[in-house]
């Protein structure tokens, strides 16, 4: 499965195939190396943050919102074109087109895993379809984490 993460240590994106032959995870920038947990590969379906080791992991769809956005920009833009040119039947139809392709989009677009944690993302052909959704419940207990983890470092702050 294609993972998307940031390393802990240099903050420098990560991008890597992970199966079942990678024994552990590294930088390419800097010496950060995590092993893989066989069992956090899960089987088809991961189950745990291959980076951190989070059990929390919510499924979105991978598609790139700015991409949804030019899609449905370029597609105001043509049809205010067509208006312009006294064509309404033309411009409609533009802008269903390009909403359609949007809908398609999106519909054929892969499911992936985000952690809660460290934000890596888990792409697997295999995601479970029942696989909760972001809930901002969770988020809070994390960035609640976070910060507590943050203070005990440097108390004086
Ligand atoms: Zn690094
Ligand atoms: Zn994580």
């Amino acid at each position: 499965m294609q993972l998307t993460a940031r390393c802990p240590s240099c903050q420098q994106s990560i991008r890597t195939e992970v199966s079942q032959a990678t024994v552990e995870l590294n930088c390419p920038s800097c010496n950060w190396t995590r092993p893989v947990v066989r069992t956090d590969l899960g089987h088809p379906k991961a189950t745990r943050c291959l980076a951190c080791g989070c059990p929390d992991l919510w499924r979105q769809k991978d598609f790139p919102q700015r991409l949804g956005l030019l899609i449905v920009g370029l597609g105001a833009l043509l049809s205010t074109i067509a208006w312009a040119y006294m064509l309404p039947v033309v411009a409609i139809c533009i802008l269903m087109a390009f909403a359609l392709v949007d809908f398609l989009l999106y519909t054929l677009m892969k499911d992936v895993l985000v952690c809660y944690r460290c934000q890596a993302c888990l792409g697997d052909s295999a995601v479970d379809e029942d696989h909760p959704r972001f809930t901002l419940e969770v988020a809070e207990r994390y960035r609640q984490e976070e910060i507590r983890l943050k203070n005990s470092m440097n108390p004086q702050s």
